[in-house]
């Protein structure tokens, strides 16, 4: 085997994550590293860590990226906030709900589920009666943006519902970040996890989190050591949490911090609210196309993220094939249905950089022509159309 240099293929990603990355952010990282505890680039530690706090719309002190991808910000919640016999409510309606149970027993304690269907939203009613039953329960977990699913839910409301009953939160917003609103201090979330390669668009490997006080307190209160060295705040924050002196604790992915400052740098020249807007406006425009193919979504209008469009595979399509198809002759990745959705559904992602109408196009022209090579019953023709007219309209 012959070895060289790796150079990718040229791909548009809109599948679930990672979404196509700004050449922007490429070439931030591509400058000079410098050591992690050099003066200069703690001066860009501390606007990264504003940065954050503009984009979770937070003033929460403790925000920072976590050097790993999104599933080690859940963790940093669980572990540090969830003490062995704690009871844990945990509100599931997709995949991601089921890891932060798995989260709950590895920290050795007790997960209530309260599940709903996947593909619809987190039952507030639901969440209620079961802090009613449960009244010892310390912590209310919830996504609140479902990527394998694609429901959206009321993250507002649920954490009002959990404080009622005296309960910490903790919130997934991997998705939601940068894609659609979310307010962290005006909805009172306590503990918050992000990702980098979702709406935000810079590469996988980062998880922007923030914790209030109240979710700190927590923290500095335990007698027990926290069961990950690596994700131990009390020991993390010598390291980011205070803007005076930082501390080895470990070395930070130096070049790939350059790359998320760029990433939000970009998100606030185009302002937070109008990137909301922007995935908004796109969303209708490949809705219009899906459904002008005669194609339907998953998530009923109203519950949905517009970033992430789970859509019904028609009956007899080889929904593999399709993705295959896409991918060789397009360059165009859309993603595969995740745990009881598999075969059922394709998940097409509009996020960050990729929530574009070049995108929109390609994907509803491809799909539309693959389709129709396959045989399959839809209204071949119409989508690129329909989307155009959505489109034309700001
Ligand atoms: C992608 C995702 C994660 C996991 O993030 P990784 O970066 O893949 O570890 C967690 N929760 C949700 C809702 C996600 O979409």
């Amino acid at each position: 085997m012959a070895i060289s240099s790796y150079h990718p293929p040229t791909r548009t990603l809109m599948g679930p994550g990672p979404s196509d990355v700004n050449p922007r952010i490429l070439e931030a990282m591509a400058r000079p590293t410098i050591g992690h505890l050099d003066p200069a680039f703690m001066d860009m530690m501390n606007q990264l860590s504003q940065l954050l706090r503009d984009t979770f719309l937070t003033g929460n002190a403790v925000t920072f990226p976590v050097s790993a991808p999104g599933s080690a910000g859940m963790e940093t919640c669980f572990v540090n906030l969830v003490t062995p016999g704690d009871k844990v409510v945990v509100c599931q309606n997709g995949v991601f709900g089921g890891r932060m149970k798995e989260n709950v027993e590895r920290c050795g304690a007790e997960p209530i589920m309260v599940e709903d269907t996947w593909g619809e939203v987190v039952d507030p009613n639901k969440l209620q009666d079961a802090l009613k039953s449960n009244p010892d329960a310390r912590i209310v977990a919830f996504v609140h943006a479902e990527t394998s699913t694609g429901a959206q839910s009321d993250a507002e409301t649920l954490v009002k519902i959990a404080h009622d009953h005296d309960c910490v939160t903790i919130v997934d917003a991997v998705t939601s970040l940068g894609g659609s609103p979310l307010k962290v201090d005006a909805w009172g979330i306590d503990a918050i996890y992000s990702g980098s390669q979702k709406c935000l668009s810079c590469t996988p490997g980062l998880s922007p989190v923030s914790f209030n006080e109240r979710a700190l307190e927590i923290v500095k209160g335990r007698t027990d050591k926290v069961q990950s060295w690596f994700l131990d705040l009390n020991l993390v924050l010598g390291y980011w949490g205070t803007e005076a002196k930082r501390a080895y604790h470990h070395t930070a992915p130096i070049n790939a911090l350059y790359g998320l400052h760029e990433a939000l740098v970009i998100l606030h020249e185009e302002g937070l609210e109008n990137s909301w807007a922007r995935h908004a406006h796109m969303h209708q425009a490949l809705r219009a196309g899906i459904e002008a193919m005669g194609l339907s979504f998953v998530v009923k209008q109203g519950d949905n993220l517009p970033q992430l469009n789970s859509v019904v595979v028609p009956d007899g399509i080889d929904e593999a094939a399709v993705r295959s198809t896409l991918l060789n002759e397009f360059g165009l990745e859309i993603g595969a249905g995740l745990g009881a959705m598999a075969g059922k559904v394709w998940r097409i992602g509009l996020m960050g950089y990729a929530a574009n109408p070049k995108n929109v196009l390609l994907c509803l022209g491809a799909l539309d022509a693959v389709l129709t090579g396959m045989g399959a019953p839809i209204n071949s023709g119409m989508a690129v159309s329909a989307a155009r007219q959505v489109l034309s309209t700001d």
